[in-house]
């Protein structure tokens, strides 16, 4: 190793022009997924072609860069990730990289009946897993095409599986979901589980309602959760825009995630990578680097590739402007790895 990969490597440079510290990444390995959840796609999506997607190897390249430049913490996303071929062998090497404190996942469970186990023996530690209704149409109508009954079989197998933690992430919709808030916490609780409340983002142009007239704010979430429950604020924080609260009385935290009704960008310490290589400094924004490109011209470059990560940080935006009546980020959530 030459003494300037040592200086990349025993300094982590990933500080942004606004002095945020970044170590959390977010990574995306399909824009694919087996559901068609009403907010986050179009019924109709093309999705990019397989030698466009990075390669296994190619995502590993590019942890192993982000972790050699400080990052802590890799989030597998996507798309569905456990609808990508050799996830587990991914999960395992993301996992064995020495200075990595955990690799997480989010995955809408549908296939978590059969992968819990290989996952967690990868060395997956906590996960997430999306749940929008506990009402079986409802469930089909949000997603399209989703059993419910697919979804319990796949809790029953992480809990068995005996991840670290297992995490809840439910949008809330006015007039789909949001006469569901306490059934979704009741079931975390009494399940274990944390559960976060996300507001909807305006990322990608769908036809199934107008965002404008969904949203609801975690601070509505919160009023109503509070007529059952007693929540104090916890100490956890994940950095950017969410906010913890300890269910009193039980081992759940209940996560709110505003990106809409409250700017928590001054403290956001994350960025992304999209299925095809793009390096996202922000959900909201369309600054980018295409490290695939990087990668392809350069095959094996880990120091040229770790150089280009740091230059594009220096585009990190201060914040985003989500606004629910514009759709001024065309890009779909499937797109940018949630
Ligand atoms: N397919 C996996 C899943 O659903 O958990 C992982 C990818 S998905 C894009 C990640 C998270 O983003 C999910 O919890 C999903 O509900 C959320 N999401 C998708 N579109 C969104 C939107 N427009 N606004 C807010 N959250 C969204
Ligand atoms: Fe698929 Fe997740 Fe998007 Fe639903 S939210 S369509 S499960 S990527």
């Amino acid at each position: 190793m030459d003494s300037k990969s040592d200086v990349l490597i025993n300094e982590p440079s990933l500080v942004d022009p606004f002095g945020r510290a970044v170590n959390y990444l977010r990574l995306s390995v399909t824009d694919r997924c087996n559901l068609r959840c009403t907010y986050c796609m179009a019924e109709d999506m093309t999705f990019l072609p397989r030698q466009q997607i990075l390669s296994l190897e190619e995502l590993r390249d590019v942890a192993t860069a982000f972790v050699d430049l400080g990052v802590k913490k890799i989030r597998l996303t996507g798309g569905e990730p456990l609808i990508r071929r050799d996830i587990i062998k991914l999960v395992s090497a993301i996992a064995s990289l020495p200075s990595l404190d955990e690799v997480t996942m989010t995955t809408n469970g549908m296939l978590l009946s059969k992968m819990s186990q290989p996952l967690k023996d990868a060395g997956l530690g906590r996960i997430n897993i999306s749940i929008d209704s506990l009402k079986t149409d409802r469930f089909k109508d949000l997603t399209r095409v989703g059993d419910l009954d697919l979804w319990h079989n796949g809790i029953k197998a992480a809990k068995k599986a005996a991840f670290d933690k297992i995490k809840l992430n439910t949008v809330i919709l006015a007039g789909f979901n949001d006469d569901e808030v306490l059934d979704l916490a009741r079931y975390a609780v009494d399940n274990d589980m944390d559960i976060s409340f996300i507001e909807e983002m305006p990322l990608g142009a769908i036809s199934s309602h107008e965002r404008s007239k969904t949203q609801v704010t975690s601070e509505q979430v919160r009023e109503q959760l509070e007529r059952e429950f007693s929540l104090i604020d916890s100490v956890e924080t994940t950095g950017g825009p969410s906010r913890y609260m300890q269910v009193v009385g039980s081992t759940s935290k209940i996560g709110f995630i505003s990106p809409m009704s409250n700017n928590f960008c001054s403290s956001c310490n994350r960025v992304r990578m999209t299925a095809e290589g793009r390096f996202l400094l922000c959900l909201g924004n369309e600054h980018s680097m295409d490290l695939r490109q990087v990668m392809r011209s350069h095959p094996g470059d880990s120091e040229l590739l770790r150089a280009k990560i740091v230059e594009a940080l220096k585009n990190k935006p201060e914040r985003h402007h989500f606004d629910a009546n514009r759709t001024d980020i065309v890009r779909f959530m499937n797109m940018t790895g949630g």
